[in-house]
């Protein structure tokens, strides 16, 4: 079954509302009318009868559409994980848990818990990144509100003391990637990062931080917009774009995650540079674009281990 598209939440719901067809919507996405055996990928299989699942003809073991998916064992039924899906790549700014409970129809604890396995998808693995290249960081946290909560709770602010840093990497027109940073923020944690992820032919756009010291000597370019004394643009060298990301991130941290903690906050990170990558895309677009790899589950065991 193919689809031209939803233009709404509302279209979206309606067309869900029947479990099977949102089952039928997942297996075409997903083996567009083959179904493949999660054990062993052969295609021979059999329906087991007044079931959803198949018996691989291979390896005999049984299976059905959501095995290795973030929905395997949930039981949360599948409609509802593609309505969450929908409305967490849609939003522009994020979603509370209880605003997508009350969306979905499932409790605030289960929204939560689908939330952050959907997150994991937008994980991305990107190739180098080229061409005009902007780098720069930000903070979120402060020490007298973690303190006062226990370590526990991170606000959206400004100003590096004992603060987590968010580091990041665009590539202009195209790409973009977070990563939360233990420790200072400085040449060694932040230099390593950079020579992973960018390609030694890059013309670097940073701000005059210390961290980012003679990245000419291993770079082709690096351009350095001194904030510090005023300048923020000159001519096609700046960090703008990098930074309305960030403006994106802390609005969202402020006005939707009230409660962020460390531990989940790379995966809060995953979901903003995906939509921020993805923003001209249509809605549904980018939520077929999601489904296109449904990665292997969050166990709720890790999700809550400490650490
Ligand atoms: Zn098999």
């Amino acid at each position: 079954m193919k689809l031209t598209g939803f233009k709404s939440l509302k279209e979206l719901i309606q067309y869900f509302k029947d479990e099977d067809v949102a089952r039928e919507y997942l297996e075409a996405q997903r083996w567009e009318g083959c179904p493949t055996c999660p054990h062993c990928g052969s295609n021979k299989w059999w329906k087991i009868r007044n079931t959803h699942r198949y018996k691989c003809g291979d390896c005999k073991k049984k299976y059905s559409v959501t095995v290795g998916t973030v929905m395997e064992n949930s039981n949360i039924p599948i409609s509802a994980w593609l309505m969450a899906i929908y409305v967490i790549s849609a939003h522009r700014k994020g979603i509370s848990s209880i605003q997508l409970g009350k969306d979905i129809g499932v409790t605030q604890k289960s929204a939560w818990f689908l939330g952050h396995r959907i997150r994991q998808m937008f994980e991305e693995h990107h190739p180098l990144f080229t061409g005009m290249v902007e780098i720069d960081e930000t903070y979120v946290g402060g020490k007298d509100r973690a303190r006062r909560a226990k370590g526990k709770i991170l606000k959206a602010g400004t100003g590096a003391v004992n603060k987590i840093t968010v580091f990041g990497i665009l590539q202009r027109g195209g790409k973009l990637i977070y990563r939360v940073v233990d420790g200072d923020s400085n040449g060694k944690t932040l230099k390593p990062i950079i020579r992973e992820l960018v390609d030694r032919g890059a013309i670097i756009n940073t701000d005059g931080h210390g961290a980012y010291k003679d990245l000419d000597k291993e770079f082709a370019q690096h351009e350095v917009v001194s904030h510090g004394t005023g300048e923020y643009v000159r001519g096609i060298y700046h960090t703008n774009t990098i930074e309305s990301s960030f403006g994106n991130l802390k609005r969202g941290i402020i006005g939707i995650y009230h409660k962020m903690t460390r531990k989940h906050l790379q995966r809060y990170c995953h979901e903003f540079t995906y939509r921020f990558s993805t923003r001209t895309m249509k809605d549904y677009d980018r939520f077929e674009g999601l489904l296109q790899r449904l990665p292997g589950r969050l166990r709720y065991k890790d999700l809550i281990a400490k650490k």
